[in-house]
């Protein structure tokens, strides 16, 4: 059941009555029940056959010696497909979900900073990107190291991916009193401020990533801003077409209070 209530005013400002509208909204609940399950069997039933691909993929280029080049570079294209696949299920599934799970506690951002570096590095020197931090470190947030992790990510692999050849990418802090930011910084194609409105929607995408063919779904950011949230935190995009982009994501410095 869902409610909605407005009160009465007379002009003289006095309370005459209120209206109360009483919905039922089970119908609702169920066909998101049900879509949130299909979502997800779908997604198991993808997942293991894509495995079983990477695997055996994976074990001819590693372990069958003087394969022809011609060969063994259509096999890297059918690995590099497979785990996009992957990923995008598992994008999927949990952009689907509502029960994100986050477990939040005393967490250096600095070294999650760290870990996200080193793992975008190979990409950003394939796209010859200068990747950097400028992070303080040891820095405290009240956060979920892992899902913090998978948002810093997900921001900095886009910046890579949506900046051109010899740009730069920065990830930067400050803290306040009860509060941490991070922020990822590009010198990439940036979006226009419309565009930069509605980001995080899920399946959105720019026209400029549509038009240079940038692969994506556009479920990143939408699930960046659910992992976020669930911590008590915001996030935003500051952009201009043509001027790059600064994702900055706020989290908790602390968490509650303990109680005795
Ligand atoms: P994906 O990158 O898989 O499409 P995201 O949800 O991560 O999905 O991003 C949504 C869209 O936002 C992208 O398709 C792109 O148009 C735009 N975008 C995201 N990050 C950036 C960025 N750093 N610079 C320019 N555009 C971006």
């Amino acid at each position: 059941m869902s409610t909605a209530a407005r009160p009465l005013v007379a002009e003289d400002g006095t309370l005459t009555g209120a209206v109360v509208v009483y919905s039922d909204v089970t119908g609702w609940v169920e066909a998101l029940a049900a879509h949130q399950e299909l979502i997800s069997n779908v997604s198991h039933e993808f997942k293991t056959p894509l495995n079983s691909i990477i695997g055996n993929v994976d074990l001819v280029l590693d372990d069958v010696t003087g394969l022809p080049p011609q060969v063994e570079r259509r096999l890297t294209v059918v690995q590099r497909n497979a785990e996009r696949m992957l990923a995008l299920v598992s994008d999927l599934t949990a952009s689907a979900s509502t029960a994100l799970n986050v477990h939040p506690k005393r967490t250096d951002l600095a070294s999650l900073v760290e870990t996200s570096v080193g793992s975008a590095q190979a990409q950003a020197e394939q796209a010859h990107i200068k990747l950097t931090a400028d992070v303080p470190s040891p820095l405290w947030a009240y956060a979920d190291p892992i899902r913090i992790g998978q948002a810093l990510d997900n921001l900095v692999s886009n910046a890579i991916k949506y900046s051109p050849d010899g740009g730069r990418v920065l990830i930067s802090a400050s803290a306040g009193s009860d509060w941490v930011q991070l922020s990822v910084s590009d010198t990439g194609m940036g979006m226009s401020n419309d565009d930069a409105g509605q980001v995080f929607r899920r399946f959105f995408r720019t026209d400029a990533a549509r038009e240079a063919a940038i692969p994506g779904a556009g479920l990143g950011l939408s699930i960046t801003k659910m992992i976020v949230e669930r911590h008590g935190g915001s996030i935003t995009c500051v952009s201009g077409q043509g001027q790059g982009s600064t994702f900055t994501l706020t989290l908790p410095a602390d968490g509650p209070p303990p109680s005795f």
